[in-house]
């Protein structure tokens, strides 16, 4: 893949940090996203160019690079009425770094290829801070020889592997979500506990961090964004609780026991519902503690 001509749709807190060290690599990008603030805020400090319309976006990228809150929304984008698709030629290849549905991305990529449009779903993992780091883990669904063709590119942002066919990234990275969210929900509940029967919270991160209960939760989470009651990882709680739905759908179709994920899919629907779908997802511990300050006042 040349440098340059790549539609880049999405500039949130993933897209604009990705898709920066992307112009700071020498790609010339075109750039999009619904908020008119965002863009603004992109093309302040990057020479980009804008788009009249996504079918113009499309018609000139032979790469488009997609990183939006779901896949109906990627689909919308790229297959709705004046979408993307509508201008990019056959041979043109769209990648989703969107966290998707696994099941919507199979329909996704038949649609494209309909039109001869190629499809990678390429989700990733690490957050704010690796986006900016570009050391992004980036699970990439679809042909060898297509994401070949982009490997340079993924490899801007992090480092790829290759998942399988399409649909497969987005698959593991529900997955991988699912273990992150109960890691996360898990450690809150403990330290809650550990909190009321007299524990130092900060003692006992440090005590996990040295011992078999420790997680990327314990020794990134808490002591960056929950100790110091910042809850600003940069990832909503929203998001989070729509990649647990993701999970289940998987579990769902593919006829896998999901006790323990229904309970924890449970816990973070709840707090998105109490917290509001823009609260950081670290605010989940503050969601435990309400409710179990609640419990406490009902047993007095
Ligand atoms: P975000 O909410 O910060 O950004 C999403 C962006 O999409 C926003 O700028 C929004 O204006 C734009 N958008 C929404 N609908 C649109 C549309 N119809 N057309 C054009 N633009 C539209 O979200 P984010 O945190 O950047 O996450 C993006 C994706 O990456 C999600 O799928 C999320 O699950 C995933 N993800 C996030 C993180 C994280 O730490 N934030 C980590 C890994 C994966």
């Amino acid at each position: 893949m040349p440098a340059g001509s790549i539609g880049f749709i999405g500039l949130g807190n993933m897209g604009a940090p990705m898709a920066h060290r992307l112009v700071e690599a020498g790609y010339s990008l075109q750039v999009h996203d619904k908020s008119a603030e965002r863009r603004k805020d992109f093309m302040d400090r990057h020479p980009c160019h804008d788009p009249p319309d996504l079918v113009s976006l499309g018609r000139s990228s032979e790469l488009v690079i997609t990183i939006l809150p779901d896949g109906h929304i990627v689909r919308e984008v790229l297959l709705g009425v004046g979408g993307v698709a509508a201008g990019m030629s056959a041979n043109a290849l769209v990648i989703d770094m969107s966290s998707s549905s696994a099941v919507g991305t199979l329909e996704t990529a038949a649609l494209l290829a309909e039109s001869g449009i190629g499809f990678i779903d390429a989700p990733v993992s690490g957050g704010v801070k690796k986006a900016v780091d570009g050391t992004l883990a980036i699970m990439a669904g679809g042909d060898a020889h297509l994401i070949d063709r982009v490997r340079p590119v993924l490899e801007v942002m992090g480092k790829v592997f290759h998942t399988g066919p399409v649909g497969s990234g987005h698959a593991m990275k529900s997955l991988n979500n699912y273990l992150s969210a109960a890691s996360l929900a898990s450690a809150c509940e403990a330290i809650l506990a550990g909190k009321a029967f007299g524990l130092d919270p900060a003692r006992m991160i440090e005590i996990l961090n040295a011992s078999s209960g420790r997680s990327n939760s314990t020794e990134y989470k808490f002591p960056g964004f929950i100790l110091n009651q910042a809850y600003n990882s940069g990832f909503g709680i929203g998001l989070l609780a729509k990649d647990l739905r993701l999970a289940r759908e998987l579990m769902d179709c593919t006829g896998t026991p999901d006790t323990l994920l229904r309970a924890c899919a449970g816990i973070w629907q709840q707090a998105a519902e109490r917290l509001g779908e823009l609260a950081d997802h670290t605010e989940v511990y503050k969601f435990l503690e309400s409710i179990s300050s609640d419990a406490k006042s009902q047993d007095t």
